[in-house]
């Protein structure tokens, strides 16, 4: 401010000296004192008319908006220069921390799994994130400042946007829904600001599938147990208001005997399903040889022989043939459990007289095969995917009568799966089936002085061409 006030001085005294002196110098009729005056007054304009053009200069800088260079570096507008552009360069840099963190904040939304959506005060799209497009067939650039209500359809959304209620949630069809796959989806809005609303959408068809899975089972589940349940109270009432002789007491205990068994199953098969969902993997240092495997199959379905023919000649050909010699890793009780399933299924659908080959083999790239085939009734193609559903039946009357639960080969392919395997069904309706488990060479340790691969199996297990096929390696 010295300075400014000193040059402002500065100038009159010069122009007041130069007055003086051309008044002395040229000898015109003023005084002297009227040419130091007029020096004064012209000095001082002068002074104005540099400052103002200085001024002029800054004005200019700050209304082009160019801050990279300095429009003054001296004087007062030179200071107001610099410290103005101090202060566009702070807020620059605060606008651009704040367009940073904005971006931050819209990459977190857009990593979201749920869809984000936010609409103006006029109900426009002002940003989604690809979810929220993907779930109501939106476009995240061109559907911007549109409104919303124009471009979803859905009458259910269109009522609960239009209505202006958006305390419950609203579940609708996703756009992508078709009758074969429907999408569901939970949306609500929340208002927030000056009549803003913020809606989050989520894909929940897996949670009502699981939910409407959790049902049926336990609809399932109540059903299989009243059965026998009311059964048994039956022969209690019975045994307990009428006078029984010996014969027909023991009969109706035989019968209760048998519902009781048939409870019994069901409830260690449900205990065997939910400890493979709830235990961890199988290890992978845990194992069973193959042929030990084997060996404890054809005692087990030998004794199963035995109970439904007692006395007499068996009712099946029961062969096994064991043609791997490695070890296969995992947990031996699971492993025995899935394949005495099979086998079990085998001598229970199979008519009298039938033949089941049992069978282990290593196949070309190293992988275990166990098989079980049959001349049972066969599988109609059309049960074959539902077939490892719990409490799938094909044959319902027959599989209650021979102590089946529904639940075998579900356990089989949770099983199969838990070792990295899978299971593969070939059935030929009136001919038989043959069910396989696939096991992955990582599943197989074979025994150091054995060669790489054993000859393949004789061609009895190859698939007939009028059967069809079913092979479960992924699993509800
Ligand atoms: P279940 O305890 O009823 O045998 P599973 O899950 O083991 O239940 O089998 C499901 C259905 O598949 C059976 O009810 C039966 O109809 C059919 N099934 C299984 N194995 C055979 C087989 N070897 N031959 C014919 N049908 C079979």
């Amino acid at each position: 401010m010295f300075w400014r006030f000193f040059s402002f001085i500065s100038f009159q005294l010069l122009g007041g000296v130069t007055g003086w002196y051309v008044m002395s110098s040229i000898h015109l009729p003023i005084t002297e004192l009227t040419g130091v005056l007029a020096g004064v007054v012209l000095g001082g304009a002068v002074w104005f008319l540099m400052d103002t053009s200085r001024c002029a200069r800054l004005l200019h800088w700050l209304r082009d908006g160019n801050t990279a260079e300095i429009a003054l570096r001296t004087g007062l507008w030179g200071e107001v220069s610099t410290r103005a552009r101090r202060l566009i360069r702070a807020r620059e840099n605060e606008t651009q921390e704040s367009q940073h963190r904005l971006q931050d904040f819209l990459s977190a939304l857009q990593a979201s799994p749920n869809g984000v959506l936010l609409l103006d005060a006029n109900g426009q799209i002002e940003w989604l994130n690809q979810t929220a497009a993907a779930h109501f067939g939106l476009d995240p650039q061109r559907d911007l400042m549109q409104h919303l209500g124009n471009l979803v359809r859905d009458p259910g959304f269109a009522s609960y946007f239009a209505n202006h209620d958006f305390r419950h949630v609203l579940i609708m069809p996703g756009r992508e829904s078709t009758p074969a796959r429907p999408v569901r989806l939970s949306v609500q809005l929340y208002p927030y600001g000056e009549g803003r609303l913020l809606l989050l959408s989520s894909d929940i068809t897996a949670v009502e599938q699981a939910e409407a899975m959790r049902r049926d089972f336990v609809a399932n589940v109540s059903h299989e147990i009243r059965t026998p349940l009311t059964v048994l109270a039956g022969f209690v009432e019975t045994l307990q208001t009428l006078p029984l002789d010996d014969e027909e007491r023991s009969r109706c205990l035989g019968l209760m005997a048998q519902q009781a068994e048939r409870m019994q199953s069901l409830v260690n098969d449900l205990l065997v399903l939910s400890r493979l969902e709830g235990s961890p993997l199988p290890s992978d240092t845990e194992g069973i040889a193959a042929p030990a495997l084997m060996r404890q199959l054809e005692q087990d379905g030998r004794a199963l022989l035995a109970v439904m023919n007692p006395g007499a000649e068996p009712l099946h050909q029961l062969v096994f043939e064991s043609l791997l010699s490695g070890d296969i890793v995992g947990a031996p009780s699971e492993l025995l459990s899935a394949l005495g399933n099979l086998v079990s299924n085998a001598i229970r659908y199979t008519p009298p007289a039938g033949r089941i080959v049992v069978r282990s083999r290593l196949l070309p790239d190293d992988r275990a095969e166990f098989s079980v085939s049959d001349t049972g009734p066969g599988i109609a193609p059309e049960h074959l995917p539902r077939l490892t559903e719990r409490f799938y039946r094909v044959d319902r009357s027959r599989s209650r009568d021979t102590g089946g639960t529904g639940l075998g080969l579900a356990i089989v392919k949770h099983v199969a799966q838990r070792h990295g395997g899978g299971l593969i069904i070939d059935s030929t309706p009136g001919k038989g089936s043959v069910f396989k488990i696939i096991f992955p060479a990582s599943r197989v340790r074979l025994p150091k002085d054995l060669p790489a691969s054993l000859p393949a199996a004789p061609a009895a297990s190859a698939p007939d061409p009028a059967s069809s096929r079913w092979s479960q390696t992924t699993g509800s």
